[in-house]
């Protein structure tokens, strides 16, 4: 017996947890507890696990190169993302949501703090106000990340600019994420049964295609510490040789 939407199933009372959070998916609206009682949506909770691998990994890699915790707390947040994520999908509730979407903005805060401690740069502390977003309107969330991402380009390139960086990890890492909105954005303006967005889960492949443009932005911001720390080393030599002859 095919249930069309997921009011219907609630209604029904086959599925195991109540919906609570603030936005329905595609997957949710047209094949909710489909392969199971307990798995809201099955698609979006398997490829969330890829978000908690990526987290996982990166965290490991910072913490055995000894990378500052600035960088460390990258990784840490989107291993987080992909927690929430998991929790967010399988269930349809709103705490799932709020760890996803706050985890979400906390990575983003992290990274620009990392990019502009690079460039010896500080940060105002009221900037992690901009965390608790989520908790007010789903709106403010996204709000909070576009304006995020538009600071954390800009700092990006002042870097890139200043200490002429490999931009490889960079770029790989915007082009990934290109295909991940590519993805996203068709779900979110039709989804209706025997659509395009019936057959392909694009929400899933968000996932994929944003972890993986995670792990690059991580690869990035890697190389930046590591080259500036090499220029300021040099710089840091050449006036200790200096000191030394005059
Ligand atoms: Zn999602």
């Amino acid at each position: 017996m095919l249930y069309s939407t997921v009011r219907e199933i609630q209604q029904m009372n086959i599925s195991y947890w109540t919906k609570t959070s603030s936005t329905l998916w595609c997957e949710a609206e047209l094949h909710a507890y489909e392969d199971s009682y307990y798995i809201a949506e099955s698609f979006n909770t398997l490829s969330s696990i890829m978000i908690i691998l990526i987290g996982m990994y990166d965290l490991i890699y910072t913490k055995r190169n000894n990378y500052p915790y600035t960088i460390q707390r990258i990784s840490a947040c989107i291993w987080m993302v992909g927690i929430g994520s998991t929790i967010f999908h399988a269930t349809q509730g709103i705490i799932g949501q709020w760890i996803d979407e706050i985890f979400m903005l906390a990575a983003a805060v992290s990274y620009f703090i990392a990019l502009r401690e690079t460039n010896s740069s500080k940060v105002s502390i009221m900037l992690w106000l901009l965390i608790i977003t989520p908790l007010i309107t789903h709106y403010f969330f996204i709000f909070s990340f576009i304006f995020l991402v538009v600071v954390i380009i800009s700092e990006a390139n002042k870097i890139v600019n200043t200490y002429k960086i490999n931009t490889v990890n960079l770029y790989t890492g915007i082009i990934l994420s290109a295909i991940a909105i590519f993805f996203w954005i068709p779900e979110r303006m039709s989804c209706k049964s025997g659509s395009l967005s019936d057959v392909c889960r694009f929400h899933a492949l968000w996932h994929i295609f944003s972890a993986l443009s995670t792990h690059y932005f991580h690869l990035f911001i890697c190389e930046c510490y590591a080259d500036v720390k090499n220029i300021s080393d040099q710089e840091y030599t050449i006036v200790e040789v200096n000191h030394y002859y005059y």
